[in-house]
């Protein structure tokens, strides 16, 4: 039997990245999954092949509206198996680079299926056959989530996919019906959209993305009006049928019109969110907890209740994200060397890569609003910026949510072309306790996108070049 100081199981991107901060901290690590390589859901079927496919989506939709530039390059014809050999082309690529990664760490890596012994052994069923008996001092569970399926409503058929299928492009289906507003819904409708396919979304509650602020998703619903065929909210699917010619699905909701409440799709994409893998083989053999929705419980040091075992990434909580993932990792690591660390972000910042992107941090107003918390909404609509008419992309919007008596930023939402990496200015600022005046007075070069923030800073003050406010009669 051998031992490691440390083993984490499951590497994606919070497994991998406690694996490297400990290998470079100086422990014995053995990394477990059943991939050949580090890069888990997010590498493989998630963050990355997604964004493969969305940044081919967004050329599509700019070359069918270039036209309106004066350029006209003609219908695009789509070469299926190019576009999933590029997208496999760039997992590949990450997923080894992670590999070299691991190696040159000199991490021991072992593909298999990783259960408890007790709290100190683990027993690893190899992918090339076989078992392994593992013993360790630390374990780092990071075995993330799976796609949840519809409650009653699963029907085993080639037609219906979740998100893993769907990011395989098994063909450009004439119609996918989205079950499902979530972000990972809109990125891969979008995408079937570029292509081609009719997409319908359907949504239960009022409004499409529900983490997000109302008027940040009433302007990408607006363009996806345009995009996609339709989309139903306040709407479910109650029931779902596989035929010969398609899926038949039946929709309930308010105020649908008879067409809509029975239809027939080439192909369904059920994204209704995803559920944590927690059900390890031997954890009841420990003393780690699952406490409701199947996350496993831990504190803010990451440490379950089993001293020896840690966990971190969507196994332990919302929100299901690869970044949050990878910074629990470093906490936990930490935590093992003995060192007083905690996961206590300010701003975990949330992205949504459709055309535009949307992304938030921080306090939204929503959530503000439920706490009954005062707060200044100062706003900067895009129309107003030079960089976002030049790009012929006006629709954005930029809002900081302020605190009125310390001024202090407490949280930022961004929807417009680029969203995702400016949000990162918004992070910093939440997560250094900026004031709107340091980002009013910081100098942001002209003309970008980044502008709208200082300008939303400057509305908060009532001096943005950009935006004119009548004064107030005396
Ligand atoms: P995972 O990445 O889920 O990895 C867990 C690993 O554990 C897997 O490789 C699994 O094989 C392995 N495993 C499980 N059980 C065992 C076991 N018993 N033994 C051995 N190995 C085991 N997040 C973002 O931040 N940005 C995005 O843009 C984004 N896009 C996404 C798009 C899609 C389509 C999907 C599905 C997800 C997306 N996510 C995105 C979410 C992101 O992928 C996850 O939050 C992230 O992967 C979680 O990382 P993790 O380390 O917790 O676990």
């Amino acid at each position: 039997m051998s031992s490691v100081q440390l083993v984490v199981i499951g590497a994606g991107p919070g497994g991998y990245a406690a694996a490297f901060h400990a290998a470079d901290l100086g422990l014995k690590v053995a990394l477990v999954d059943t991939e050949l390589n580090p890069g888990g859901v997010c590498l493989y079927r998630g963050c990355i092949p997604s964004k493969a496919l969305l940044h081919v989506a967004k050329i599509v939709s700019e070359a069918r509206h270039a036209s309106a530039w004066g350029v006209s390059f003609g219908e695009p014809k789509i070469d299926l198996d190019k576009l999933r050999a590029f997208k496999d082309s760039v997992v590949s690529k990450m997923v080894g680079g992670l590999g070299q990664l691991s190696k040159q760490r000199k991490i021991t890596y072992i593909q298999g299926k990783a259960a408890f012994v007790d709290a100190k052994t683990l027993s690893i069923d190899l992918v090339k056959g076989g078992t392994e008996t593992l013993s360790f001092e630390h374990a780092i569970i990071a075995t993330g989530s799976r796609p949840a399926a519809v409650p009653g409503l699963s029907i085993d058929s080639p037609r219906v996919m979740d998100s893993t299928s769907a990011l395989e492009l098994p063909d450009v289906p004439k119609s996918l019906l989205v079950v499902g507003g979530g972000y990972i819904g809109l990125e891969l409708g979008s995408v079937y959209a570029a292509l081609g396919t009719k997409v319908t979304v359907v949504e239960m509650t009022p409004t499409l993305l529900a983490g997000a602020d109302r008027d940040l998703a009433t302007i990408l619903a607006r363009r996806l009006e345009k995009t996609l065929h339709k989309i139903l909210l306040n709407a479910r699917v109650v029931e779902m049928k596989d035929t010969k010619t398609g899926v038949k699905v039946k929709i309930d909701g308010e105020g649908l019109a008879d067409a809509d409440r029975e239809q027939t799709f080439d192909r369904v994409l059920v994204s209704i969110g995803r559920k944590p893998n927690s059900a390890i083989d031997g954890l009841d053999k420990t003393k780690v907890k699952i406490r409701e929705r199947g996350f496993i419980t831990v504190d803010s040091s990451m440490r379950t209740d089993e001293p020896s075992i840690l966990a971190i990434g969507d196994v332990v909580g919302e929100p299901m994200l690869a970044h949050k993932a990878s910074h629990e990792a470093r906490v936990a690591v930490e935590t093992i060397l003995g060192h007083n660390s905690v996961f206590e972000p300010q701003a975990i910042p949330a992205v949504v890569f459709t055309d535009p992107e949307v992304a938030w941090c921080g306090l939204t107003e929503t959530e503000a609003q439920k706490q009954g918390r005062q707060i200044e909404v100062a706003k900067f609509p895009w129309a107003a910026v030079g960089r976002a008419v030049a790009i012929d992309r006006p629709e954005g919007l930029t809002k900081l949510i302020i605190d009125p008596t310390t001024e202090r930023v407490l949280g930022v939402g961004i929807v417009g072309s680029g969203a995702g990496d400016l949000i990162a200015e918004g992070v910093v600022a939440v997560e250094m306790a900026a004031l709107a005046s340091d980002l009013a007075l910081s100098i942001h070069a002209h003309p970008t996108l980044s502008e709208t923030i200082m300008e939303a800073a400057d509305v908060f003050y009532g001096h943005s070049v950009h935006v004119y406010r009548p004064k107030k009669k005396a």
